[in-house]
């Protein structure tokens, strides 16, 4: 399997050296040349059945089986084009379709045994395995309302969670907030505005937000190895489903509370 990355690292890095495009150029040109490619495998089926009564049974099964690889091979490319380690990604993407082709549901599970320890912003504390969720990883991008400050994340999620700390309340103007960390080696500043501006609440943890438009985005304490982002900034984190809530004696009483479920499996998510 090996060999097959590397054949599609090497060939994407071919075509790439060779492009006059720059990189959101090039992505766009793998998608339409992936379109190009379903289209040919489309016409190889139609000419297996002999559905163009013009041209009749055009087309063998091996006709269609070498279109079908190509189509695997320009997604792939495709893939590598998006910047990420092609391999882990396809690797836990086809690991997830694996996990919730067997349960029949798209339900991601937590795996969490023990009760993970929790820092000041009721972030994951750095190094905690314990804290690891086996929730579906993948390339997530993300950013602000404006669009100033983007993200792109890649690799597990871990300890999502919604926090009703004072910090949170004042910060978001919410009964609190939703997080979800991610390692910092899989993670990039994407937009126009690059970095978010940051405000210390803890003399060692700050809170990123975008300048322009005020969104809230992120929790880092310093030193650490991971960031902790805000679910809304993410999108739509579809498969992510807070596992706990943090500070619960500072939640509101006219809401109800995120349940416990670190020792138990996640609930179904649509
Ligand atoms: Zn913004
Ligand atoms: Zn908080």
């Amino acid at each position: 399997m090996n060999d097959t990355w590397s054949a599609i690292n090497s060939l994407a890095s071919q075509l790439d050296s060779q492009s006059r495009h720059g990189s959101d150029q090039r992505l766009l040109v793998a998608t339409v040349k992936l379109q190009e490619e379903v289209g040919e495998v489309a016409e190889a089926v139609i000419g297996v059945l002999g559905e163009n009564l013009r041209k009749g049974r055009s087309h063998t099964m091996d006709h269609v089986r070498a279109e079908a690889c190509d189509v695997a091979v320009t997604a792939l490319i495709l893939l590598a084009r998006t910047g990420c380690n092609t391999e882990q990604v396809f690797s836990e993407h086809l690991r997830h379709l694996t996990a919730r082709s067997a349960a029949g549901t798209a339900a991601p599970t937590a795996d969490l045994a023990v009760e993970p320890q929790i820092n000041v912003l009721g972030a994951p504390v750095p190094g905690d395995d314990r804290m690891r969720a086996t929730l579906a990883p993948s390339v997530r991008t993300g950013g602000c309302l404006c669009g100033q400050i983007r993200f792109e994340v890649t690799g597990e999620p871990d300890y999502p969670h919604t926090c009703s700390c004072s910090h949170c309340k004042a910060l978001s103007g919410a009964p609190m907030m939703t997080w979800v960390s991610f390692k910092l080696d899989g993670f990039s500043w994407t937009g126009p505005g690059d970095e978010p501006s940051w405000h210390y609440t803890w003399p060692d943890s700050r809170r990123g937000f975008c300048p322009s438009c005020g969104s809230q985005l992120c929790a880092q304490d310093d030193g650490a190895d991971s960031i902790a982002l805000t679910f809304f900034a993410l999108g739509n984190p579809t498969g992510l489903v807070p596992v706990n809530q943090s500070f619960r004696d500072d939640a509101v009483s006219w809401l109800p509370q995120v349940p416990d479920t670190q020792h138990s499996t996640v609930a179904t998510v649509a």
